[in-house]
Order: structure tokens, then sequence, then C-alpha cells
């Protein structure tokens, strides 16, 4: 079975966790380091002839055009995550439309490609917005991979979604973030969990996930492979979700991409 490979592409401080040590009026002075954290995982992808999909924040976009250029040379699908990484949660209908207009004007000022995928910032579609739906179909996209189906964490997850990609409606599709069920309860894979987990227990959910006729929708971040990136004062469980494992996680990728198959969102869909 082919699962898919998915990366958000933002900067080491762009996730939700690190919003009160990094403000978003801070972004512009900080350490770059994603050309080289991407380049680390475009070495692994083309080692193991994988193709992906990077959901692209606009506001990296932006600043580094060459760079998402480059992922597309390599062969991978560009799709966007957004502008701006507020959470849907914190956004109105008025001002997610214009935060992913924007995103898309810089994005596909990047690359040939059509733009067809939308992944939200925190995996923030949840029951409190699928307002959210109609506005990307408005805007030409075609998947969104934003559902994470479990109810586990305070911020993100929609208990009780299907675990399969599914059909929204005519022309929107849901590729929600890989879970296993065992035991009836929930368990979720990729990111700070593939980090958090042994890699024996991610290849055993993959494998689980793979044998109930899913195809596996995997995902990371490229600060998630850099051990050197700058460190901030968070809190214990903060500093346990954004630092832990950070190098074991290449050597991990290099594991998993040798045993398992791989591609894009839009290969995998056949769009
Ligand atoms: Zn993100």
């Amino acid at each position: 079975m082919i699962n898919a490979f998915t990366v958000d592409l933002e900067e080491w401080f762009c996730g939700h966790i690190l919003n009160k040590a990094v403000k978003k009026n801070e972004w512009n002075n900080q350490e770059l380091r994603i050309v080289e954290d991407t380049r680390r995982m475009l070495r692994l992808f083309s080692r193991h002839d994988t193709e992906a999909t990077f959901f692209v924040l606009g506001w990296l976009a932006e600043r580094s055009p060459e760079l998402v250029k480059e992922i597309a040379d390599h062969g991978h699908e560009i799709a966007t995550h957004g502008y701006s990484h507020t959470s849907l949660t914190e956004m109105t209908p008025a001002s997610f439309e214009e935060d992913l207009k924007k995103a898309l004007d810089v994005t596909r000022r990047c690359v040939k490609q059509e733009i067809l995928g939308f992944r939200a910032p925190s995996f923030t579609i949840t029951t409190k917005t699928l307002w959210a739906l109609q506005i990307l179909k408005d805007n030409g996209i075609r998947y969104d991979s934003s559902v994470f189906p479990l109810s586990l964490h305070p911020d993100y997850g929609i208990g009780n979604a299907p675990l399969a990609i599914h059909k929204l409606n005519d022309t929107l599709i849901e590729v929600p973030l890989s879970c296993v069920e065992i035991l009836g309860k929930r368990i979720p894979c990729g990111g700070g969990y593939f980090r958090l987990y042994p890699y024996g227990l991610t290849k055993a959910l993959l494998k689980r996930c793979n044998r109930q006729g899913r195809p596996a929708v995997f995902y990371l971040h490229p600060w998630e492979l850099d051990p050197a990136q700058p460190r901030v004062k968070l809190g214990p469980i903060n500093t346990l979700r954004h630092y832990y494992n950070l190098d074991k996680t290449a050597e991990r990728v290099d594991r998993l991409l040798a045993d398992f198959r791989f591609t894009s969102i839009r290969k995998l869909l056949g769009l």
C-alpha cells in the first residue's frame, strides 16, 4: 500500500507552542534555518525516490520563494498552510479567507503547479471551524488535510471524524491525519508522536493502519530534523513536545522511508 508523506513547511519558531516565546512581530528578527532543514529532508526523499506534499506557509513563501521553487523542482507537491499560521479557532470566516488568498497568491508566484491542498495551522479544522471548508472550495482547493480524528488533544481534533480519506462534498476531499484504533482508542502517528514513540511503535501503527485498508497520512516539520535550532524557554510539557529526540528524527525518517512506500497526496488521490 502507498502512503502519503506530508511536510508542514515553516520555521522553527512558527508553531503554536512557540507563540508566546517568539511573538509574530519578532519573526523577522529570528535566525532562519529553513533552507538547511528542508534540504536535509529533500536529500532523504531523493535517497528513497519518494515524492511528498509540502504545505507551505505563505509568510515563508514570501521570504524564500527560491526554496519553494527548489522543492517543486525536486518533483514534490506544493500545497498551502495559510499565510500567517493563525489557528482557525482564532479567526473569523472573513479573516481566514483573506489569509488564505494571500497565501495562495504568494505561493502561486513561486511555482507553476496548481495548488490543490490545504492544511490548517495546528490542525484547527474542528467542529467549531467547519465554515472554513466552503471557503476552501470557493478558492479552488480540492482537498483538506487538517482533521485529526481524535479527542485527546486540547487544541485540535474531531473525536468521531472518519479515520479514512472521504469526500466532504462533490469537489472537496478530506485527508485526515493518521490515527490507528486499538481497543476502541485512537492512537495518533507522525510529528511529535513520531519523536516521542520508539521507532518500532510507529512502524507497528503504520502497518496496522495499512492492514485496516487505509494509507497512512504522515506529517513532519523540517525543524524536527534540526537538533541545533535555537532553544527558547518553554514549560516542561512543551519543552518535551518541541525538543524531544530531535537528534534521532533524521535517522528514523530514513528507516521509515525504507520500510514503507510513500507519495504525495495529489498522487494518492489521483489529482
Ligand atoms: Zn504549522
